[in-house]
């Protein structure tokens, strides 16, 4: 029915400038953006200014590539522990014995969501 197309949320796929994470986000809460929420947007802006001090005290942008990629994977590392924290289900292993629990949130692709209001919605095809 053309109706309930009308009634369907459309989903934009988008992917986080910063952390390079997947995210959707719908037509309601389309305002163009690059980042996956306002952690990686705030922290976008401030790399940003970092970067712009940075180049200024080293003009040397092979130096500057480097050091953006060593804090990247300095992020990724503690990023990485701190998943690894949430995902130790030993406890629960023994709490829930036989049940099985998923090692990180699977991604449901039938159930796509908007990460800004949460709405669920269907995913268009990247256009560009
Ligand atoms: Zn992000
Ligand atoms: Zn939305």
């Amino acid at each position: 029915m053309a109706a309930a197309l009308q009634l369907q949320l459309f989903l934009r796929v988008a992917f986080c400038a910063l952390c390079g994470e997947m995210f959707f986000v719908c037509r309601r809460c389309e305002r163009g953006q690059r980042y996956c929420g306002t952690a990686c947007r705030q922290e976008a802006r401030r790399r940003k200014c970092r970067e712009y001090n940075r180049k200024y005290q080293d003009k040397k942008k092979g130096r500057l590539k480097h050091a953006l990629r060593q804090e990247a994977f300095v992020q990724r590392q503690a990023l990485a522990r701190a998943l690894k924290k949430v995902t130790d289900h030993s406890l629960e292993k023994r709490l829930f014995p036989g049940k099985l629990v998923p090692e990180q949130p699977a991604r449901v692709h039938s159930m796509n969501r908007c990460w800004f209001c949460g709405r669920p919605g269907v995913v268009i095809p990247l256009i560009r």
